[in-house]
């Protein structure tokens, strides 16, 4: 047998996606599964996306392009950020990756050395800290309570910072929690980054999805110092359901972009040359199915954070943005279900799976296991069937 690198140590597969997976393999056995466990808009591609994709193959764009991305899509990205953050960016501070998440790969490959610690405001997406550690970092996790909204106060961060402090991740709105800072709290978070030195790094992937009117801030719009001290990321994959296309992108210090792209280079190469062609439509063309999704997200949220309220035991935050619900369960945690002893959110996640047919995602994974998330990228029909499960499920625990 080889030994497998020491850097996997510790290294699980992505909690969202084996939960996905096992809920897709009971219900291929023929069980009735209600899943809230999703981490993608239940919507098709808008279809002015797909044609223009179409149409890209039929052009014949279908070989390598530049690494960094097409011109024609980082000029459509600095856009984008121009109308939508009043950021100025140029095409060399852009880069476009394989999906989001390996922009943020390549840049914590780019700037960690190891020991350096990036500061990550928990409950926060399972992957950050792995990828911190993937790229030689210490992840430094910083608890935040949903009395104050599950948000990182300015001093919690500043009495974390040390001089190791490399980044610190900002993902608002939020996955796990839809929770989303404001312009002012942003702006103090980032006078400490800029006082410390710590580079921000701000994961905007859910800046579209948002509820009660709220707009989203980036936090590298709150001075020009913010912005040349900030690497943005943001994709198309959750605003315009293009998960499976796979284009994100990132916008910051040019070096910075560079070193991203020289990785980028010595990896995957460019993204999918007929994605960035479909990205440039979704990010350039017309916008209304945005809105409607958005419409049907927010209702879908709030009949699931009201069902969730009247449950006993159980109590869930109102996200102001992205589409999860992240419920707290301590009321039922020391309970018993079948002879199962539920200590924590696996085992309660296991007991709606396996005696309630409901998936959802434990929170141990996100940072805190007194709560699951639940996703309400379904219909309103299995938001309503699902919870009603969980609900009974509930009250069975002796
Ligand atoms: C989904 C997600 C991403 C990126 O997704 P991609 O499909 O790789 O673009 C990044 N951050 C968070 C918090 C997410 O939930």
């Amino acid at each position: 047998m080889i030994r497998l690198s020491g850097r996997l140590s510790g290294l699980e597969e992505s909690a969202t996606l084996a939960i996905t997976a096992k809920a897709k393999a009971l219900a291929a056995e023929g069980r009735d599964i209600i899943g809230l466990g999703a981490g993608e808009p239940d919507f098709d591609t808008p279809e002015n996306i797909k044609n223009a994709a179409i149409k890209a193959i039929r052009d014949g764009q279908t070989k390598y392009t530049p690494v960094g991305g097409i011109n024609e899509l980082k000029d459509a990205v600095a856009g984008k950020f121009k109308r939508d953050n009043n950021l100025a960016y140029s095409r060399d501070e852009i880069i476009v990756s394989c999906g989001g998440k390996h922009s943020i790969y390549n840049l914590f490959q780019a700037i960690l050395d190891p020991g350096d610690e990036v500061v990550i405001p928990s409950p926060y997406w399972l992957s950050y800290p792995v990828m911190a550690a993937l790229g030689g970092g210490v992840p430094r996790i910083i608890p935040t309570e949903e009395s104050a909204g599950f948000k990182m106060s300015v001093e919690a961060f500043r009495e974390n910072i040390t001089p190791r402090t490399k980044a610190v991740v900002i993902n608002s709105p939020s996955n796990p929690t839809g929770a989303a800072y404001t312009f002012e709290e942003l702006k103090r978070l980032a006078q400490a980054a800029l006082e410390n030195n710590v580079l921000i790094i701000s994961d905007e992937i859910y800046e579209k999805l948002t509820y009660d009117g709220f707009k989203a801030s980036s936090i590298a719009s709150t001075s020009e110092e913010a912005r040349r001290n900030s690497v943005v990321l943001n994709g198309v994959s959750k605003t315009y359901s293009m998960t499976g296309w796979r284009i994100g992108y990132a916008a910051g210090p040019k070096e910075i972009v560079k070193a991203m792209t020289s990785i980028q280079s010595q990896s995957t190469s460019n993204p999918t040359s007929i994605s960035q062609w479909a990205a440039v439509e979704a990010i350039s063309g017309p916008q209304d199915s945005l809105a409607v999704m958005v419409g049907e997200f927010e209702k879908r949220r709030n009949a699931m954070v009201e069902a969730l309220n009247s449950i006993e035991g159980v109590s869930a935050f109102k996200p102001l943005g992205a589409f999860y619900v992240f419920a707290n369960i301590s009321g039922l945690l020391g309970g018993r279900s079948k002879g199962r002893e539920i200590k924590g959110s696996a085992d309660f996640a296991a007991c709606l799976l396996d005696e309630a047919g409901v998936a959802v995602v434990p929170g141990g994974p996100f940072g805190d296991d007194r709560y699951i998330r639940l996703s309400y990228a379904t219909s309103m029909k299995n938001v309503v069937e699902g919870v009603r499960r969980i609900r009974e499920a509930a009250g069975r625990l002796g």
